[in-house]
């Protein structure tokens, strides 16, 4: 009774709109636009003080897109492709950040949303048919569909280290660096992680550092991204048929127009091998090195294994000291198993008198002192401590809604408790209204996300229209078709080597996290085709009412 008249008491007062939109990155910004233009009233809502998402919070030295920003771009108005012209080919975090500013602008967004609000817990009330969002800054929302929009990568992990709170230098963190910089000249810093965030600022910090220290658990492939301007073949394909361009990238497996290979390795000589990963090398590419070289590189450890060595054979020429070149050098994992990083002279830095390796395999941290780092060897003096960590990915930011209560009150976090299901990656059974913007279950993550987040923005409203214009208030999908998802879920992660890694992938770096491959595996293409299935056999798998 209690709870029932809080619910009342906040209806009372509380925001009401067709749809709330958490979060106001690539995802947001392009749903408002989207959910605007189709007649719903709309709101936004996001902790962070502006537009961005993820490029407005990492904003470490060397933040930048991995995809080449022509493809990690919108496409879903030709206009706005025109009226934008990107630097580089992967351009910085600043001018991403200012190309989502200027898209809000462009199609007036701001006005739609509210900043510094973080959605604190969700609640499906039964007898309105609506969602009642509690935030922590202003009034609660009453709405009828509610969309999370809130990020793959956007739940920095927390610290697993004993002591953070003795430190008595600096502590920052790459997903949440501070906005007016950090001057890190003439200190002494500790980079901890070597996955992404790490392998683009550690270049950097080593150039302004007194001394860097890299404390390094699981190493991570790494291919130079040979940054300047966009390739002259890839603008000119862009240019001379944009349409054609783009849907190529739609129906692709990973969201960039490549063709799809279909030689295999051992079809090739070693000669040919060789030339066509030194190809891939030079492209300064990460797509194309995972598609190009020979179809089997992604299915087949054996395949794998040839790419693997022709990397490793990389590093060893590109570090001089060879205990730091072997343990730089990644063994555990297949290639492309683990998100491989693009970097700007990552290798050579540790040519650099000013920078040490600490290799965690051979040397764990025993802790964070007031003074620094000790492993079980040595301690290290600190002035600063960077943790590159990473993120509670794909799950992270939803599960800290809580509560989502669905149906029967019904909480997501029990109903995932033996890991994430879903339908589509869009939808939960017994969570009507609700979806997820490239949640577990969609490619996402394996994609490149600007075209599945447009693909995932245009099914959902098209979806909402269709339903307001047919007379239905709800949406649902049934168990059974959600079984049979996560059936197809894992046949399809048998067809990949992701599985043979601990990942953010499977949830392997966040301590007590359910393990098991997140994001769907099967492509971008064949993802968008079964989504398009979906709708013209009459909404198959959902309940509508
Ligand atoms: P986000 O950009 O993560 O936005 C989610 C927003 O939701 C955030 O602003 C957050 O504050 C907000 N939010 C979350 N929870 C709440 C809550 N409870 N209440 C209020 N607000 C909330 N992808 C690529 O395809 N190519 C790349 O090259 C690439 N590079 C990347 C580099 C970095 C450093 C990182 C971290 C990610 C990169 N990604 C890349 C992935 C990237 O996250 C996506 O491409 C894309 O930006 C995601 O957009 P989004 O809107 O879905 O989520």
């Amino acid at each position: 009774a209690m709870v029932a008249t809080r619910a009342s008491d906040e209806r009372g007062t509380a925001q009401k709109v067709d749809v709330a939109v958490v979060g106001a990155g690539f995802s947001g910004l392009y749903l408002l636009h989207r959910l605007r233009k189709a007649g719903f009233s709309a709101v936004g809502l996001d902790e962070a003080r502006d537009v961005g998402g993820t490029w407005y919070w990492n904003r470490y030295p060397g933040a930048r897109c991995d995809i080449q920003t022509i493809d990690y771009s919108y496409t879903f108005d030709p206009e706005l492709e025109t009226a934008w012209t990107w630097s580089e080919k992967y351009a910085t975090q600043p001018e991403i950040l200012r190309y989502l500013g200027f898209v809000a602008d462009r199609y007036d967004l701001r006005r739609d949303i509210r900043f510094k609000t973080k959605v604190t817990e969700a609640r499906w009330d039964e007898a309105s048919e609506r969602w009642l969002i509690t935030t922590d800054n202003g009034p609660p929302v009453s709405c009828r569909h509610y969309i999370m929009a809130t990020g793959c990568l956007s739940a920095p992990k927390p610290p697993e280290i004993d002591g953070v709170k003795d430190f008595k230098g600096e502590v920052y963190f790459t997903g949440r660096w501070p906005h007016d910089g950090v001057n890190l000249t003439g200190k002494r810093v500790a980079v901890i992680g070597t996955g992404s965030s790490a392998i683009q600022s550690i270049p950097l910090i080593a150039e302004q550092a007194a001394h860097l220290t890299v404390f390094q658990r699981t190493p991570n492939f790494a291919l130079p991204a040979h940054n300047g301007p966009a390739p002259a073949d890839r603008m000119n394909l862009l240019q001379s048929d944009r349409a054609a361009y783009r849907e190529q990238a739609r129906q692709s497996m990973a969201g960039v127009p490549y063709p799809q290979q279909t030689v295999v390795s051992w079809q090739l000589s070693d000669a040919e091998r060789r030339e066509r990963f030194e190809r891939a090398w030079a492209a300064g590419d990460l797509v194309h090195i995972l598609t190009q070289l020979w179809a089997d590189q992604a299915v087949d450890l054996d395949g794998n294994k040839i790419v693997q060595d022709l990397i490793r054979e990389k590093i060893r020429a590109a570090v001089k000291d060879p205990e730091t070149a072997a343990a730089l050098m990644p063994d555990d994992h297949p290639f492309g198993a683990k998100r491989p990083c693009l970097d700007t002279n990552y290798y050579a830095t540790y040519n650099r008198p000013n920078v040490t390796l600490v290799n965690l395999r051979k040397e764990p941290i025993k802790a964070i002192t007031a003074s620094g780092i000790s492993t079980n060897g040595r301690s290290f003096d600190l002035d600063v401590i960077v943790f590159a960590t990473g993120f509670d990915a794909m799950t992270g930011a939803i599960r800290a809604v809580h509560p989502i209560t669905g149906r029967g009150g019904k909480s997501l976090s029990d109903v995932w408790a033996q890991g994430p299901q879903t339908y589509l990656g869009l939808t939960v059974e017994g969570f009507p209204n609700f979806f997820m913007i490239t949640g577990p279950g969609s490619p996402s993550v394996l994609s490149n996300m600007a075209v599945s987040i447009e693909q995932h923005v245009d099914w959902v409203v098209d979806r909402l229209a269709a339903l307001r214009d047919a007379g239905f208030t709800t949406i649902e999908p049934t168990e059974t078709a959600q079984a049979g998802w996560n059936r197809h879920m894992a046949d399809c992660s048998m067809l990949t080597l992701h599985r043979l890694a601990n990942t953010w992938y499977t949830g392997a770096n966040v301590p007590g996290k359910v393990q098991g491959l997140m994001p769907y595996t099967g492509g971008v293409g064949p993802y968008r085709s079964i989504c398009d299935e979906v709708v013209s056999r009459g909404m198959l798998g959902f309940k509508l009412t």
